[in-house]
């Protein structure tokens, strides 16, 4: 059986909000992709309904490439606590979370959801921009921690 990093987090013991790096690969011609867990929620306490991980999804799609050089996909997880971030090259972990506390602080000033047509979206009826800013309100608020075991280390925002 592969081994999957994500199964071998102990999810009882983490305390989000938290980013926290997931996985490195080097192809070993150069290349190296970073793989980062950005989790929203506690595991197993609460998850974000489908139409707010949608829209964050959406959002965070945007709002990440424009912070973060070289990223290559932003996505939900499937448990719907967060969601997992791929990039070229490697980035420590705070300057991930600042550009999530960025980017949740940008959620909050939006009055539309991009790309939420039928042509550009697989599920376009199912939208919550109401629902995408009370996570990102929660998340801001209980603030983002680049230690999955130690919610005290949060980063600084400017
Ligand atoms: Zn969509």
């Amino acid at each position: 059986m592969p081994k999957v990093e994500s199964f071998t987090l102990d999810h009882t013991i983490v305390q989000a909000p938290y980013v926290r790096v997931a996985g490195v690969e080097h192809n070993g011609k150069g290349a190296t992709v970073q793989k980062f867990d950005l989790r929203f929620l506690q595991p197993n306490t609460d998850s974000i309904p489908t139409g707010a991980l949608h829209t964050l999804e959406h959002y965070l799609s945007i709002f990440l490439r424009e912070e973060i050089d070289g990223l290559i996909d932003i996505s939900p997880m499937g448990c719907r606590t967060g969601f997992y971030l791929a990039v070229w090259e490697e980035h420590p972990v705070s300057k991930i979370a600042l550009a999530l506390h960025h980017a949740l602080q940008r959620v909050l000033e939006q009055t539309e959801v991009p790309a939420a047509t039928a042509k550009e979206c697989g599920n376009y009826k199912d939208h919550s921009l109401f629902s995408a800013k009370e996570y990102a309100r929660q998340v801001l608020s209980q603030g983002i921690s680049t230690d999955p075991f130690d919610h005290s280390r949060l980063i600084q925002a400017d």
